[in-house]
């Protein structure tokens, strides 16, 4: 199709049913470059309904790019907790302070300068490009691809680098001259309502008419992908340790998962291994800490993208109690009272224990 027909049949309906279409979001009431830098980092992995509260909340605490620069990383770690892929955190963090203290506290306007910020990739460089600054680039995210893989019916594997490569050739011939804005996020609005992963509702769609994977009945088969890798199954333990009213915590190392959060000593349950077992021999391997297992508290399950955790959680307490802590996997430690435990992030499981642990 050549690029006048496609912006005939395809771009022009698609910026016009966002015109009267689009979801009212907070990151639309202006197009500044940072709530567009912050929206779109909150929404990579993450979706839209969960993101609403955690922008309005950070936007409330950091209204501008100056105020997150001068804010404690423990502070943005905090507001961000919940929402998982922490290194994004700081990213953010470390960007604020260069845009502020480098390039005169504004965003600069081209793709190449963007792409040099820490955290910024080509989506998110391309997002601020199109959205925040309306030029001329082209978005594929997922919704993306799968849109027009549908429209273009495309055979072959979107995991590929040539299908991929040929999804941004399209992207970007689809882009109507100064209306990047409207276009990049009608299509990203396309996917969430209508042309959704399953039982996309066609009959309401403003780009039927050229769909020819539409016209083919073969939507559902569209985009072609590898069949998803399940959840691997994990057992791990940890311990709630207590001593005068205080509770032992300690944070994850500045790399690797969950960096920098706070959480209870533990670990993985090796195979045969009982979970008080594995317990006595976490805190010995990480802490050099001698414990006495107390009682049960709970078993939690909980998801996460690649991995499924049963959590087994346990009262314990020092034997004997004079005892300091050797670090061999966490950074730092703390003791803290019951009430001190929001000042501290922790990874989604160690928050829905301590929630059980306020009421106990
Ligand atoms: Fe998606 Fe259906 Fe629209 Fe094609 S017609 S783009 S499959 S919603």
């Amino acid at each position: 199709m050549e690029t006048s027909l496609l912006h005939h049949q395809i771009s022009l309906p698609l910026v016009n049913w966002f015109d009267t279409h689009q979801r009212k979001l907070p990151w639309r009431e202006e197009y500044s470059p940072y709530s567009v830098w912050i929206s779109e980092i909150m929404l990579q992995q993450t979706q839209v309904d969960r993101v609403i509260p955690y922008y309005l909340r950070w936007m409330q605490r950091f209204p501008t790019l100056e105020s997150v620069s001068i804010a404690s990383y423990e502070e943005l770690l905090r507001l961000w907790e919940g929402m998982g892929y922490y290194s994004r955190v700081k990213f953010i963090h470390k960007t604020s302070k260069i845009i502020l203290n480098q390039l005169g506290g504004q965003f600069p306007e081209n793709l190449d300068e963007l792409l040099k910020l820490p955290g910024i990739g080509p989506y998110t460089a391309g997002a601020i490009m199109s959205i925040a600054f309306n030029q001329n680039y082209p978005l594929v995210d997922g919704n993306v691809i799968r849109i027009l893989a549908r429209i273009f019916n495309i055979e072959n594997s979107v995991e590929r680098r040539e299908t991929k490569n040929y999804i941004w050739k399209k992207a970007e011939e689809l882009i109507l001259p100064g209306k990047a804005r409207w276009l990049n996020q009608a299509l990203m609005e396309l996917g969430a309502l209508i042309c959704t992963p399953k039982s996309p509702t066609c009959y309401e769609c403003p780009v039927q008419k050229p769909c020819l994977s539409f016209h083919l009945g073969c939507t559902e088969q569209r985009p072609v992908v590898q069949p998803s890798k399940k959840a691997i199954p994990i057992k791990v333990v940890v311990g709630v340790l207590q001593k005068d009213g205080l509770f032992f915590i300690q944070q994850r190392p500045a790399n690797g998962l969950m960096a920098d959060l706070w959480e209870f000593p533990g670990g993985k349950i090796n195979q045969g291994e009982k979970p008080e077992d594995a317990l006595v021999r976490e805190f010995q391997e990480e802490l050099q800490f001698s414990i006495q297992v107390e009682k049960k508290i709970t078993t939690l399950k909980h998801g996460y993208t690649n991995f499924s955790v049963t959590l087994h959680a346990y009262l314990c307490k020092l034997i004997p109690e004079n005892q300091s802590p050797i670090l061999h996997f966490a950074s730092d430690y703390r003791w803290i009272k019951s009430e001190d435990f929001r000042a501290y992030a922790f990874p989604a499981a160690n928050r829905r224990l301590i929630n059980l642990l306020i009421k106990l």
